[in-house]
């Protein structure tokens, strides 16, 4: 009799248990959450991403293989009048510091210790250039040497090119 008592009572709590259970179970969500998202909202498209070689690789000029990528200097411009060259002005025979003559389209300043008298240097968008004068002293350590100066034969062009951030190329040197 007793054994049948307690089969009742776990009959009443296996049923009931669940009721409760029900009882107190969280309120339906609100309507809004069980929309079915919009599945026509278009996906953001996923370009593909360059590989870093493509990024990272410099204009290199095509007619010009064997070269040596610097990366940006600074480039400003001369011409031989007083302005730019103060004492060392020489209008009528201009004379560079390598001892050769400056020529507009060769000649180019830089700082001989990273780029000796005689290094050709690609200027980006400007073409080659041949190391032949050196900037001043202070100029040179104000760009940590990272500065070329372009010659022109006259003040207004060298006025016009300014003062530029270009990239810089050497001819690479023979293994
Ligand atoms: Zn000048």
């Amino acid at each position: 009799m007793k054994r049948a008592l307690y089969i009742i009572i776990g009959l009443i709590a296996f049923i009931a248990l669940p009721i409760a259970g029900e009882a107190i179970a969280p309120v339906a969500p609100a309507p809004e959450l069980l929309e079915v998202p919009d599945t026509a909202t278009p996906q953001p498209k996923r370009t593909p991403m360059p590989s870093p070689e493509l990024i990272d690789e410099p204009k290199q000029p095509e007619t010009t293989p064997e070269m040596t990528f610097l990366g940006k200097f600074i480039v400003t411009a001369y011409c031989p009048c007083s302005v730019c060259c103060g004492k060392w002005s020489n209008p009528d025979n201009p004379i560079t510091a390598s001892g050769d003559p400056a020529v507009e389209g060769i000649t180019v300043g830089a700082d001989w210790d990273m780029l000796p008298a005689g290094t050709e240097i690609y200027i980006e968008g400007v073409g080659w250039r041949t190391v032949q004068d050196k900037p001043a002293g202070w100029i040179i350590k104000r760009y940590a040497g990272r500065i070329l100066d372009l010659y022109f034969e006259n003040h207004a062009d060298a006025w016009n090119f300014g003062k530029q951030e270009l990239e810089i190329w050497i001819k690479k040197e023979a293994a």
